[in-house]
């Protein structure tokens, strides 16, 4: 998945088109800025890119969640529904607006579970938010129905799954808002950065306002400018926008390269009868970014995962114990620990999740290994890397 593996001449030459006029900021400074607007020409990239009417640039993916679900009028006491196996950007993005996260279940494709989404809506629900984990998507059709016949917002998290798509619309263009994370261990990468993406006019224009103060971007005077609403500080700079540039020119070069490498590993585990893979919904093509695959059982999978790193295969993640990416080591959120005091509604409406029944998702996370792609192997490097994968597999089974 890491861009950050590629940091070429033409990261360097958008890079230095910065620095020579030093306008670091995406507005203001017309006169100075020799024509430079980095922000605004990766904004149109992604538009394009991923056929869409609008893209709004921040600071972070963190800061793409939460300007998407204000931009949306989410706010205080809305319930939004998102999955067990996620990055804590998900549920921290929520609570920023004094909305509540509802934990459900996932399912064999690692990413929400419909009926489980389904068994979570009531009155207060407003957004369904399946985070497409790993390079691979939820099931977006069904997810689409059951927000229409709900009235709900479909917003992708497709931090981790850009350049994938289902039924031929790029992953983050199928629900109503998608966001991306342009981190430095993203697929593409900003350094730091984010992307809200939409077909609402309406989004758009609070997306922008809000990112930035409120300001309502009219005319060339920044101090004149009015604030329709309350905003927030989540520009990105023209810095870091200048290296998403670079990179959004070569999101396909680097999704073809995983597509050869995650083949290359794949097809050396198919022949292994005791592993099998996630699924892919119907319709979906994954972006490879990584390769997720089950073992038998919790057992053998925590010995496969030991095995392996053993062995010097690195960058094999086992989620059941990871700190960051599920809900069993988030006691932060389950107990509500903050610094200051919290919103009335989340205290009230935050279910108790040391009582919830999550043993769907314990089911498949307890027994999958996620192998993180990487761009700079060689042929040869993958292939190594795919024998020894099996061998190690077979040996510890
Ligand atoms: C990385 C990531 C985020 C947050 O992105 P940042 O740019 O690091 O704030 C959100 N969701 C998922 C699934 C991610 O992987």
């Amino acid at each position: 998945m890491p861009g950050f593996e590629f940091f070429g001449d033409q990261e360097r030459a958008q890079v230095d088109d910065v620095l020579q006029s030093g306008v670091l900021m995406r507005y203001g400074f017309d006169g100075r800025r020799n024509n430079h607007w980095k922000a605004m020409e990766l904004e149109k990239a992604l538009e394009q890119r991923m056929q869409v009417k609008h893209a709004q640039l921040v600071s972070s993916g963190t800061a793409a969640l939460t300007v998407a679900l204000a931009s949306a009028g989410i706010g205080a006491g809305d319930e939004v529904i998102m999955p067990t196996f996620t990055f804590v950007a998900s549920f921290e993005s929520i609570i920023a607006l004094g909305a509540v996260p509802i934990l459900v279940d996932v399912d064999d494709t690692l990413t929400l579970c419909p009926k489980a989404v389904e068994a979570a809506i009531n009155e207060r629900t407003k957004v369904v938010m399946p985070v497409h984990m790993c390079g691979s998507m939820a099931d977006l059709k069904v997810l689409l129905e059951i927000c229409k016949k709900h009235n709900l917002l479909l917003l992708e998290d497709a931090c981790q799954a850009i350049g994938g798509s289902f039924e031929g619309k790029p992953l983050g263009s199928y629900g109503d808002l998608g966001c991306f994370s342009f981190d430095y261990v993203k697929t593409i990468t900003c350094g730091e950065g984010g992307a809200i993406i939409s077909n609402n006019d309406q989004y758009k224009i609070n997306a922008d306002h809000y990112s930035d103060h409120g300001h309502d971007h009219v005319g060339k005077d920044r101090g004149a400018e009015t604030h329709p609403f309350l905003g927030y500080n989540f520009r990105i700079s023209e810095l870091n926008a200048a290296v998403g540039l670079a990179q959004i020119n070569r999101l396909d070069e680097f999704i073809n390269i995983q597509k050869v490498n995650y083949t290359i590993l794949r097809n050396a585990l198919e022949e292994i009868p005791e592993v099998s893979f996630r699924r892919v919904p119907n319709g979906g093509v994954e972006s490879y970014a990584f390769m997720s695959f089950f073992l038998p059982d919790e057992a053998t999978a925590k010995k496969v995962h030991q095995a392996l790193g053993n062995g010097g295969v690195d960058a094999c993640f086992y989620w059941f114990d990871n700190n960051w990416h599920y809900y069993r080591k988030w006691e932060h959120l389950t107990n509500l620990k903050s610094l200051g005091k919290l919103p009335a509604e989340l205290k009230n409406q935050l279910p108790d999740y040391t009582k919830s029944d999550f043993s769907q998702s314990d089911h498949w996370i307890s027994k999958t290994i996620s192998c993180l792609i990487k761009l700079g192997w060689s042929e040869a490097e993958v292939q190594q890397r795919a024998q020894k994968m099996a061998e190690i597999i077979k040996s510890t089974i």
